[in-house]
């Protein structure tokens, strides 16, 4: 990984089509938390900072919103393939900047390049109702516009792939953007810079760096920015709700999750495991969607245990560094280890800790791969969010308990169940309150399809139709004729 970044460099930002230091002069340091050195220096932006980035994505949108769809989608499929072009650089450098296995980082960059292609081709195909006479002698029409300049607002654990979800949407749809990476994880957000910088107009596309604390309310709260789109911790997605509300602005909101994984007794078991020791430890577990919280019928619920347990103890983690078969790398930073650890510590009065359950002494942000077995419903860690590789498995007594248990929680984001009896399936799927739900498999997502929160998880869809229809305003044109 060397070749990605040997020398520790402090980067600029990208505010309409120049790259600049922070207003302040100010930088921020930039880890890899596979082993806790610093790999980059970026602008520690202040409210100045963002004042010249909503700027200029308002000066550039004036003319951006009256360029064609055609015209937008040529240079969207132009940004899908430069990143292509460049997506085992862009892999490696997700890798050192989140501690994620380099295989797995660069296998996301292809689902952030489809998902720009079709939003390319989405974008062309927006179109509001149908004219009708509905009060005789008046013509009306639907218009769908764009909002104006919005502002995305991306979170660590997969930085190009939300930056991609975010912009490929709000820039399709006319408006232009000013997105902020996680403080944390801001270097694949400023190649997406670079490489834009080459494609669109200046002040289209604005990528500025800093923390939430420092620049979040003046960027959510700025005149100029019409709608924020967050995806983030539901605390922060509150705070930005509230923020908002002083201007009654627009929110995408794609909050936190604690996804069930509903399995009756006469489920694919072997399938089950198989899913679940790939994707509940998938990023180290800091995946929204994650299959974080087993409810399974009781004549299997034993057996379960014993059968994950022995699974996740094969899982092959450590420094991304040390070879390509690391499965699992590095948490995000040393205070997401210490949260995943205080509530594992917490979870041990009520629980059993059946595999994994400590922080390794070795520098770096680990935490085993973990299963617990026992924990009650109104446990915090069946009820709170962890984002770490940490499993819980409890037992049901039937379909009414288990479905009661899986709305149980304040979110609703993605949900499994798991059974061989169709019925079931259908009717287990409609009473789950979750944006998704899969039967029989659990983390598949597609450009094509959307994904979105109930509850505190958040609204808007990211994804789909429906996520381009999010970055639009919808205007009624009556004429007199
Ligand atoms: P976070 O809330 O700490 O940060 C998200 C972003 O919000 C960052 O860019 C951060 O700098 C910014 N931010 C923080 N405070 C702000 C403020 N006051 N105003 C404006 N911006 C502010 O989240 P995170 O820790 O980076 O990401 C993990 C969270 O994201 C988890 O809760 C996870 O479930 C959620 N997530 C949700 C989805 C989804 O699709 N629903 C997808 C991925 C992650």
């Amino acid at each position: 990984m060397t070749d990605v970044m040997d020398k520790v460099e402090t980067k600029q930002q990208y505010i309409n089509g120049e790259w600049v230091a922070s207003a302040s002069g100010k930088t921020l340091a930039v880890e890899n938390p596979a082993n806790g050195k610093v790999i980059a220096h970026v602008p520690a932006s202040d409210s100045e900072d963002v004042d010249r980035a909503a700027e200029s994505a308002a000066t550039a949108f004036a003319t951006w919103q009256h360029t064609t769809p055609q015209d937008r989608s040529g240079m969207m499929l132009k940004l899908a393939d430069a990143i292509e072009a460049r997506a085992d650089e862009i892999g490696r450098l997700e890798s050192l900047n989140t501690g994620k296995p380099v295989g797995v980082a660069i296998d996301e960059v292809p689902v952030v390049v489809d998902n720009l292609r079709f939003f390319a081709g989405a974008g062309r195909v927006l179109e509001g109702k149908a004219a009708n006479e509905y009060i005789a002698g008046r013509t009306s029409l639907i218009r769908r516009g764009p909002v104006g300049v919005v502002a995305s607002i991306a979170p660590w654990n997969y930085p190009i792939m939300m930056a991609g979800w975010k912009i490929g949407p709000a820039l399709m749809a006319g408006n232009t953007v000013v997105l902020k990476p996680s403080a944390r994880t801001p270097l694949t957000a400023l190649v997406l810079g670079e490489i834009a910088g080459e494609i669109f107009p200046p002040g289209v596309l604005n990528v500025i760096t800093g923390t939430g604390a420092a620049i979040g309310d003046a960027l959510v709260g700025h005149e100029k920015v019409g709608m924020i789109s967050v995806t983030g911790d539901t605390e922060t997605g509150k705070h930005i709700a509230r923020t908002a509300a002083n201007r009654v602005k627009r929110l995408h909101l794609e909050l936190g999750g604690k996804a069930p994984v509903v399995v009756f007794d006469d489920a694919d078991m072997e399938a089950v495991i198989d899913n679940l020791k790939t994707f509940s430890y998938w990023n180290s577990g800091q995946d929204c969607t994650a299959p974080c919280r087993v409810i399974t019928g009781p004549k299997i619920h034993d057996r379960f245990v014993a059968d994950l347990a022995a699974a996740v103890k094969t899982i092959k983690w450590g420094d991304p560094a040390e070879g390509d078969d690391i499965e699992m790398g590095s948490l995000i930073a040393k205070a997401q280890a210490d949260k995943v650890e205080g509530m594992v510590d917490r979870a041990r009065s009520g629980a059993e800790i059946v595999t994994g359950g400590h922080r390794p002494n070795r520098p770096g942000a680990y935490f085993e791969p973990t299963v617990i077995a026992g924990p009650g419903q109104n446990s915090e860690i069946v009820q709170d969010e962890v984002f770490g590789p940490v499993v819980t498995v409890q037992r049901f007594s039937d379909e009414d308990q288990a479905i009661a248990w899986a709305n149980d929680v304040r979110f609703g984001l993605a949900a499994s169940v798991w059974t061989a009896d169709i019925g079931r399936a259908m009717r287990v799927a409609k009473a789950l309150q979750f944006g998704t739900v899969w039967v029989n498999d659990h983390f598949t997502l597609v450009s094509e399809m959307p994904h979105g929160g109930f509850k505190e998880s958040g609204y808007g869809k990211d994804q789909s139709m429906y996520a381009i229809e999010d970055y639009t305003v919808v205007k009624h044109v009556m004429l007199k004729i």
